[in-house]
């Protein structure tokens, strides 16, 4: 189900992508799935009705990653290859991010295991639950028990611009920068866990508190990224900031020219996820290039992140998520184009 080599080579910058399955509707509506995995960290977008033969198409239409997940893939193995390593970087002190990026309805709340609207289900799974059940696993082990660190989970949203708190009621924050240039999050939640389930317990109540909005506007999950955070703090007196672990399930990536009202509303909300993503892919890209100057002011997003775009200790993942459907096929380029740029 994977194709990737056979390393996890601990680099700073991991770009993966994920196809997911034709779900129910999609097959009876007898969607054509143009999307292959051949191998080799690569992906296949090819023409519809055509057989899959590598020499036939483009250069712009197959793209190299560092991991690519086919429909057979399960989030125990995506979340192996993608965020167990930067699990295991927190420890060691680093600022750690993984995002989830892609249209909406291509698998990204699926992947992070936010998806609790359903009936409970133990199979739903997602990084998330994992990455939960390491950092108290490593907790536990006698190899970091020098450090006598305990963990804090926050839960957040960003909507056009704004912050909201998902552990606090929705409670509306301010972010501010200070001289230093540390950005903060003014009042928001942190909460001591001391079990995996407890994280689950806070996501599920964040994730619940996130859909249930009382206005249209921000009842819609897909248009704000959702950031759940797993801070390592020291057991000193002033809680000294050990790592930290920030999973960000983006707003959807769909451009607003298939946007079929001309609401006012819609428009500037699209246009705040554009920008907030596009701030994105300058700020990994400046991680990369190990550049003196990340433009973390460009949106509320990175400005949150700002932490985990600086220093030697930043590490970060990205799995773009794409559907496999012919309808979809636009989307699928676009969302193949900007992970390609990430790096
Ligand atoms: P997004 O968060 O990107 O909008 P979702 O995660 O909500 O998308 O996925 C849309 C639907 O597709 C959900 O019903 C989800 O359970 C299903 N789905 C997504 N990825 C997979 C996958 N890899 N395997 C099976 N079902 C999936
Ligand atoms: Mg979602």
């Amino acid at each position: 189900p994977i194709s990737a080599s056979e390393h996890m080579a601990p680099q700073r910058i991991c770009v993966c992508v994920r196809k997911r399955p034709l779900n129910k509707q999609e097959i009876n509506k007898k969607e054509i799935d143009v999307v292959s995995v051949p191998g080799k960290g690569t992906l296949l977008v090819h023409e519809p009705k055509q057989k899959v033969d590598l020499t036939k198409y483009l250069e712009n239409q197959i793209f190299h990653f560092d991991y690519s997940f086919d429909e057979s893939a399960t989030n125990d193995l995506v979340y192996k290859f993608t965020a167990k390593p930067l699990v295991q970087s927190i420890f060691e002190g680093a600022m750690a991010t993984c995002f989830a990026y892609g249209q909406t309805g291509s698998g990204k709340t699926h992947t992070m295991g936010g998806d609790f609207s359903g009936r409970q289900q133990n199979s739903a799974k997602g990084i998330y639950a994992f990455a939960a059940q390491d950092v108290f696993a490593n907790l536990n082990h006698r190899k970091y028990s020098h450090l006598d660190l305990c963990a804090y989970v926050s839960f957040f949203e960003i909507y056009n611009g704004k912050v909201y708190d998902l552990l606090n009621k929705k409670a509306k924050l301010r972010v501010l920068e200070d001289e230093r240039q540390q950005v903060q999050v003014v009042g928001l939640e942190e909460v001591y866990v001391s079990s995996a389930e407890e994280v689950i317990k806070m996501i599920q109540m964040g994730s619940s508190c996130r859909t249930s909005g009382q206005t249209s506007a921000n009842a819609n999950s897909s248009r704000s990224h959702a950031i759940l955070q797993i801070a390592l703090r020291r057991n000193d007196r002033a809680s000294t900031l050990h790592g930290k672990f920030s999973l960000v399930d983006l707003a959807g990536n769909e451009r607003g020219t298939d946007v079929s009202s001309n609401d006012r509303s819609t428009l500037v909300e699209t246009a705040e996820i554009n920008r907030s993503l596009l701030a994105l892919k300058e700020c990994i890209r400046s991680l990369g290039m190990n550049s003196d100057h990340i433009p973390f002011r460009m949106s509320t997003l990175t400005k949150v992140l700002r932490d985990s775009f600086i220093g030697e200790k930043s590490r970060t993942c990205m799995i773009a998520m794409v559907s496999p459907g012919m309808a979809s096929c636009e989307y699928t380029m676009n969302t193949l184009r900007y992970a390609d740029r990430v790096k």
